[in-house]
């Protein structure tokens, strides 16, 4: 910590302890010791003495005492020459000034006529409030219990223009923050710049200000003292309980703009004891280790379009957004909803046109939060009916945010966007697929909107480990093509996570239960060798998901005792997916195709089925769209095999699982796959090669049939007898 901050915090405590004694001292001669001083209309005496000493002072002589405190708290000023650990001294040196502003302040309400104007908002000729009478601590204070408002701003001194004024004050209000306005500098202060533009102050819009005098910024303080008086169960004189409350429910900063003297240095080390840090926008000397607030206690200079996001960040504040700002209605009883091809107003990916979704983390200072753009056309430039490509490409950045986190957050992509009326979302990764209705488009739903909706419910769900979120909507093809490379490098990272471990070496698998707005009975069972069967949620995407949010739809499943290994069945799995799929399904197998397999939402990368005369299986990406050699088109197999229902004969998975030792092992494993749609088993050529090798099989890829040499399901028979497929030679399926 810098020697510098340190002695002018240290020095502007000493000032203010002079010019409390100095005062209280004029007070008593001119008035007498017994003269009765209070704030107006509260039974919390004067807070910050009663809350933190338990001191119950009604007199001016009973200033007396609290001024002894301040002055045995006064550490000396460091010298020159002398080096020390300043933050305990600078720490008492705030309490003290926080002491000496109180006898200041409380002088004042003895004084006629009264400085202050004691109703709720300010008149034209009256701007200052002062203290907060017991009413308006009730009606406010308890926002920051219930988190209405999670805290508010101190606004120190005054900005260089009255428009940079209202914009931050807009900024903090957007926020759901309180500003409180004290100090005047140079006879200029933020309050009288909101004054002079028209802008409706007082606690009603949450502007509120509280006094010229640098004193003034007592009252947030005592405010603060009285909400962990009232609300957090702190008893007068428990000083720790009142500053601990204060660091971890209230989440306040100060904002110190423009001119930072000896006495607003004292001020912010005061603030600091309650764990509320100073952010400048002046070159100040910085206190950046963390300890008594949660992150840095002093932060300079910032400029004055990042100033309020890097308080919020440097406070630790999450943001909420109660509600999600788009033109058409919002709630999970929206996310069943389909839209019809004749209702549809715009296609977007799918089967075909590119597109993907990705979430990453970034620095702090590389996101905006709440910055949303569309590269591309929007809704009102395209033609109606039209299908165009969409890829939603997320940037997070907090200090709690890790990369493990990153699949779990971008998997609700699917499930935030299918909360809109009007709009339907499948799929995820690079196989995702939006319609929006003509609907939805009338009443004013734009592309921008998907961002309005992920960086509101994105906060709601996830801001505890993140703090910025900013999104970009692309609607062009070139753009998503040149990007959708860097995506796929990072899922199949993702997917190679978990390459060494086995069903076998964990007790423990999670459950997925974030597709029953689609299947309501569905419930995937995640191993460490099956991935749930949309491809974005491994072993480790569950277990991260679960340390998120504990009551969330990714639940530890313990195995239990074993029931049947080869099927891959155990009791207490059984249990959990009677229990979670609504009493419908009582076994599960994990690693049969044939005997009650694992349900399927609507999400699988792929579906897979037994095509009988052949004694094997065949496997479809939900890319292709021709016909297949079970006789249907993936969009009508889907139909048939999603909803949640168990289907014998008949699985969706996703396309990492058909690597697994555990591909429907209990049948055979990946040796019984005689078809496979050419794209996806060209993108598989690696894994079926190391299958082939696995199994001992020579040539193992060029044994599986495709669609450029086989569609009917005779014609794989035809192709596989003539390679000599091993699945012929394999005991029969059933
Ligand atoms: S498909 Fe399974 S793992 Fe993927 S989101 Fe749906 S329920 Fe979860």
């Amino acid at each position: 910590m810098s020697r510098l901050i340190a002695t002018r915090a240290i020095r502007g405590a000493h000032k203010l302890v002079a010019r409390a004694e100095k005062e209280l001292k004029q007070e008593i001669e001119e008035k007498g010791p017994q003269t009765k001083v209070e704030f107006p209309n509260t039974g919390y005496y004067l807070p910050i003495s009663y809350g933190i000493l338990g001191l119950k002072i009604e007199t001016i002589g009973g200033l007396n005492e609290l001024l002894e405190e301040a002055k045995k708290l006064l550490p000396p000023i460091p010298d020159e020459k002398l080096w020390l650990p300043f933050l305990g001294h600078t720490l008492d040196a705030g309490m003290a000034t926080l002491f000496a502003d109180e006898i200041i302040e409380a002088i004042k309400y003895t004084q006629d006529p009264l400085p202050y104007l004691s109703e709720p908002n300010p008149r034209d000729e009256h701007l200052w409030l002062g203290a907060a009478n017991d009413v308006i601590l009730r009606e406010r204070g308890i926002e920051f219990v219930d988190g209405t408002a999670p805290g508010f701003a101190v606004c120190v001194g005054y900005c260089p223009t009255n428009e940079i004024a209202v914009k931050i004050a807009r900024e903090l209000q957007e926020k759901n923050l309180y500003v409180f306005m004290a100090a005047a500098t140079e006879g200029k202060s933020m309050a009288q710049q909101l004054q002079e533009e028209g802008i409706q102050m007082g606690w009603e819009t949450r502007l509120v200000p509280y006094g010229d005098d640098v004193t003034a910024c007592i009252h947030s303080l005592g405010f603060s003292t009285r909400v962990a008086l009232s609300f957090g169960g702190a008893q007068p004189g428990d000083y720790r309980k009142i500053l601990h409350y204060n660091k971890n429910r209230v989440f306040a900063f100060i904002l110190a703009l423009g001119p930072v003297d000896d006495e607003k240095h004292a001020q912010a080390a005061g603030a600091i004891n309650y764990g509320f840090p100073t952010i400048a926008d002046t070159d100040i000397d910085q206190i950046l280790p963390t300890g008594i607030c949660t992150y840095e206690h002093v932060v300079s200079p910032v400029s004055h379009d990042k100033i309020v996001s890097k308080a919020i960040e440097v406070r630790g504040l999450k943001i909420t957004i109660t509600k999600v700002p788009i033109p058409v209605p919002f709630g999970p009883a929206f996310q069943g909803e389909r839209i019809r091809k004749e209702d549809m107003c715009v296609e977007m990916a799918g089967q075909t046109k590119p597109g993907f979704e990705y979430l990453t983390t970034k620095k702090l200072d590389e996101v905006e939060d709440g910055k949303i753009e569309v590269i591309g056309p929007e809704i009102d430039e395209i033609e109606e009916g039209s299908k165009i490509p969409l890829a939603i490409w997320i940037e997070v950045a907090g200090r709690e945010m890790q990369p493990d986190f990153e699949p779990i957050l971008e998997r609700q992509i699917h499930d935030f966007i299918n909360c809109t009326n009007g709009v339907f979302h499948m799929g995820q990764r690079d196989i995702n697929w939006v319609r929006i209705s003509k609907e939805a488009k009338q009443k004013g739903f734009k592309f921008k909107h998907f961002g309005s909706i992920l960086h509101a419910k994105l906060h709601g769900e996830y801001g505890k480990i993140f703090d910025k979120v900013q999104i970009k909507i692309f609607t062009q093809e070139k753009d998503i093509l040149d990007l959708i490379g860097t995506a796929r490098k990072v899922y199949k990272k993702r997917d190679e996570r978990l390459a060494d471990m086995t069903d076998e070496s964990t007790d423990t698998y999670y459950s997925c239960t974030l597709c029953q707005s689609f299947a309501p009975n569905h419930v995937c069972i995640i191993t460490p060798e099956r991935s749930g069967l949309c491809g974005a949620y491994n072993w480790l995407d569950g277990k991260a998901a679960y340390n998120i949010n504990p009551t969330g739809p990714n639940q530890p499943v313990k195995k239990g005792k074993v029931i049947d290994a080869v099927k891959g069945q155990w009791q207490d799995v059984n249990e959990f997916i009677y229990n979670n799929s609504h009493k419908t399904l009582e076994i599960f197998n994990a690693y049969s195709i044939i005997e009650h397999p694992m349900t399927s939402c609507g999400c699988f990368e792929c579906i897979c089925c037994v095509l009988p005369s052949t004694n094997g299986v065949m496997i479809v990406f939900r890319d292709y769209i021709g016909m297949t050699p079970v006789g249907m088109k993936f969009s009508t197999l889907a139909g048939m095999v999603g909803g949640g229902a168990q289907t014998p004969g008949f699985i969706g998975h996703s396309k990492q699982y058909i690597g697994s030792a555990k591909f429907i092992s209990a049948n055979g494993g990946a040796k019984r796959i005689v078809w496979m749609d050419r794209a996806l088993k060209e993108e598989m050529e690696p894994v079926i090669r190391k299958i082939g090798n696995q199994e001992g099989i020579e040539n193992f890829f060029d044994m599986i049939a495709d669609d450029t040499n086989a569609v009917t399901e005779e014609e794989v028979l035809e192709y596989i007898t003539k390679k000599n497929h091993l699945a012929l030679s394999l005991p029969a399926l059933f």
